[in-house]
């Protein structure tokens, strides 16, 4: 039997994954890539002296495939993974509370943070408490857990607007890319099961300590040379057709053409679409039962960062969340962007629809204040540096009844596999939801190439 061929397209997270997979399972893998760089949706760029992430990236110790991937790279010593779980939660003038865990097994580990969280009175962390029991047994894979949305049942349990502010809406935001009221209960129960209430060292936090350009596209372009992977830049997929593939025998073999914005054309027994919806929808021939508008019906979700760089240090936590402030979670990039002087503050906004029109001077007139009132030292300090970032497609929206559109990785009938974050992971947007699609469209790729290699067939069809 030859061997297999599988083109992958797009080098975000998911490409990269299941062309390293395809490439080991021993296929010939070319990988087309729009931009001109690797890392998709997760990457960098210069700006004077700085090296800037479009937006801050945290993982938790429960992303196996995404630390998996990092080990594959070789790019662990990029990262850095709290030995605990441990989030400063600061208020105005100053305030400080703590979300820790501590040793004690799941649930119990957050038990003494929660009695002591701040922001809250103690009947409200009761009923908290109660509520995040009753989450544990939501079933993450029933539709109908998916057609409501999390704030509809956070408020049938008695979850008051304060408690709503000051602890849901702080993990819910960044996590779903949505607010309590805009996200499905699945999605926010598979959140908190898979990352807070099943295993207590899960929730622990990691971020990239370097550039996330150095991680995802210099190490994934590193990694993918040595697998033998054929890496085009600047090369978009136009077209896909199901053709006969001349294989030097007098029957042909079905595969797949792909042809490209930069001249490419070539043959694959099988085609992974690792893209965003919008991007796939092009791609993908119409399919019986499926609504020809159903990336749409998915939509999209913005994520802001403000980037702020101070004279001095003013916030002694590598990170910090934040309550009773437009402020939602702020990350010291100073080393990680190559500052050496003063501190680089990235301010990350998610589930931005309110604050994606405004103008840098509105959000710089805004967000300033806002973070003088939180950090003491800011309001002392001089600000050398402010801009903004702006993904407005920066994430899929896990609204409710979006899991009816997460498709993958097969796509039928003409035989494509699909990979992206959005693909039916049951993840939320997120590294670890791409990573954990790469590895299935890998899998569904290599089946498809070695049936096809099998499979003669005339080659006037
Ligand atoms: C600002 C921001 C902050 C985020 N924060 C976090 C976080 O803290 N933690 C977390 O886990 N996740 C976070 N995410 C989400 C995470 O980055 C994404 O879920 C993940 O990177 C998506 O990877 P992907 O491979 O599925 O898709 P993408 O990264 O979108 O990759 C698709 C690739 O396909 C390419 N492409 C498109 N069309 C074509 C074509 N026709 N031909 C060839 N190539 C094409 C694109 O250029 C792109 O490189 C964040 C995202 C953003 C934008």
């Amino acid at each position: 039997m030859s061997t297999p061929t599988v083109i992958v397209v797009g080098g975000g997270l998911a490409g990269i994954t299941a062309a390293l997979d395809c490439a080991r399972a021993g296929a010939d893998v070319t990988l087309l890539e729009a931009r001109g760089r690797l890392g998709g949706a997760a990457y960098s760029f210069r700006r004077g002296g700085m090296t800037v992430d479009n937006g801050q990236h945290v993982f938790l110790r429960c992303c196996s495939a995404y630390r998996g991937l990092l080990e594959e790279l070789g790019a662990t010593d990029l990262v850095t993974l709290q030995p605990r779980l441990e989030v400063p939660v600061l208020a105005p003038r100053g305030r400080t509370g703590w979300l820790r865990r501590s040793g004690l097994p799941a649930p119990l580990h957050l038990a003494g943070s929660v009695l002591r969280y701040p922001y809250l009175g103690w009947r409200e962390r009761a009923a908290l408490v109660w509520a995040m029991q009753r989450l544990r047994q939501v079933n993450v894979d029933d539709p109908a857990a998916d057609a409501v949305s999390f704030g509809s049942w956070l408020r049938r349990q008695r979850q008051s607007r304060r408690a709503v502010e000051a602890i849901w809406e702080l993990i819910v935001r960044p996590t779903v890319n949505l607010t309590v009221d805009e996200a499905s209960l699945a999605q926010a129960a598979q959140v908190f099961q898979v990352g807070l209430l099943s295993d207590a060292a899960a929730g622990d936090i990691g971020w990239a300590v370097r550039p996330l350009g150095q991680i995802h596209d210099e190490r994934g372009r590193a990694a993918l040379q040595r697998a033998g992977v054929d890496v085009h830049l600047r090369s978009t997929a136009r077209a896909i057709v199901r053709q006969v593939v001349a294989d030097g025998s007098d029957a042909g073999r079905l595969g797949f053409r792909v042809e490209a914005s930069d001249g490419f054309s070539a043959t694959a027994d099988a085609v992974v679409l690792a893209l965003a919806p919008a991007q796939a929808a092009q791609l993908l021939p119409a399919q019986p039962g499926l609504a020809p508008d159903w990336a749409a019906r998915i939509g999209s979700s913005p994520i802001i960062n403000l980037h702020v760089v101070y004279d001095r240090r003013v916030l002694p936590h590598p990170f910090a969340a934040s309550v009773d402030s437009p402020v939602q979670w702020v990350f010291d990039r100073t080393a990680g962007a190559g500052v050496t002087h003063g501190q680089y503050l990235a301010v990350s906004l998610s589930a931005a629809d309110d604050e994606l029109h405004a103008t840098a001077e509105e959000l710089r007139s805004r967000y300033l204040p806002a973070l003088a009132d939180l950090l003491p030292a800011a309001a002392e300090a001089e600000v050398e540096d402010f801009f903004v970032t702006r993904e407005h497609a920066a994430t899929f929206r896990a609204a409710p009844g979006a899991r009816t559109w997460r498709l993958g990785p097969y796509a039928e009938p003409l035989g494509l596999v699909l990979a992206g974050a959005w693909t039916d992971t049951g993840w939320p947007a997120t590294m670890e939801g791409a990573v954990r699609s790469g590895h299935a469209a890998a899998e569904a790729a290599m089946a498809v190439a070695t049936s096809v290699s099998r499979t003669r067939a005339p080659l006037e069809v």
